[in-house]
């Protein structure tokens, strides 16, 4: 499980995260969603090591990866598969590169490494596209390419900053149940970022509402779609009173 623990940053005047709660349970696809600007990407980051908070803690499992700047585990030995908001695939390299290249960084050997980029490309259903390059795709299939990398080396947790930004709506909705299926089938504890109520709301087994680096409510879809802690929770995810 993830447990962040009082969670607190700034830049410079402007106060991101304040002394933010969360725990995401092993397994579950947990949803931070609220409005641009309530720094839920700022969380992401800081837990994918990105960012290093002012203070708080930061633990997956047992494993204290940041400890008010005493502990602060760098990015790449937290094995977190990260798909960023704006999902940079490399322009240079083909579909297969891509997928290889966290692979390379921590040296897995060539046949183990040829292997696993057939199995990822198989699970997000491009394995017909492993020699094109991204200009060569259309926007959803790069992003399935980010999201391949993000799982090539299998991630103890896998990050998702609004990853289907770039899709059209009804691409979007489709997006939404292959990622649930394949998020339930692999298992992944995972936090997916986004500030569209739907989106949460299919998708989640829990959503945390933020509001200017605030929780509002946490709970299952129903629960903050039926039960709604405040008027803010209620107007954002359009609970009609
Ligand atoms: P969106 O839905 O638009 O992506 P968000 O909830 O992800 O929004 P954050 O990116 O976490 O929001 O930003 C939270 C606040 O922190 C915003 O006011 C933003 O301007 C500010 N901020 C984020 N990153 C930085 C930075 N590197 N330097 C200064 N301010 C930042
Ligand atoms: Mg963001």
């Amino acid at each position: 499980d993830l447990t962040l623990t009082k969670v607190a940053k700034s830049f410079g005047v402007n106060v991101v995260l304040h002394d933010l709660d969360l725990h995401v349970r092993d397994g579950e696809l947990f949803t931070l969603l609220g409005p641009s600007g309530c720094g839920k990407s700022t969380t992401l980051w800081s837990i994918a090591g990105l960012h290093s908070p002012d203070r708080g803690t930061i633990a997956f499992g047992d494993r204290v990866v940041f400890d008010g700047g005493r502990i602060d585990v760098a990015p790449e030995r937290r094995n977190c598969g990260v798909v960023f908001q704006s999902y940079a695939v490399w322009p240079h390299l083909s579909v297969h590169d891509n997928v290889a290249y966290p692979l390379k960084l921590r040296k897995e050997r060539r046949p183990a490494r040829a292997a696993r980029v057939r199995e990822v490309l198989e699970l997000v259903e491009l394995a017909h596209l492993e020699h094109r390059y991204p200009h060569e795709l259309s926007g959803g299939q790069q992003q399935r390419v980010a999201l391949a990398r993000a799982l090539a080396y299998p991630p103890d947790l896998l990050l998702l900053d609004e990853p289907f930004s770039n899709l059209d709506a009804k691409l979007r909705e489709r997006a939404r149940e292959w990622l649930r299926a394949l998020q339930q089938r692999i298992g992944v504890t995972t936090v997916f970022v986004t500030h569209d109520q739907d989106e949460a709301l299919s998708m989640s087994d829990r959503i945390m509402v933020m509001d200017q680096g605030r929780v509002r409510q946490v709970g299952t879809p129903e629960e903050i779609y039926q039960e709604p802690a405040d008027v803010f929770v209620a107007d954002f995810v359009g609970t009609v009173n």
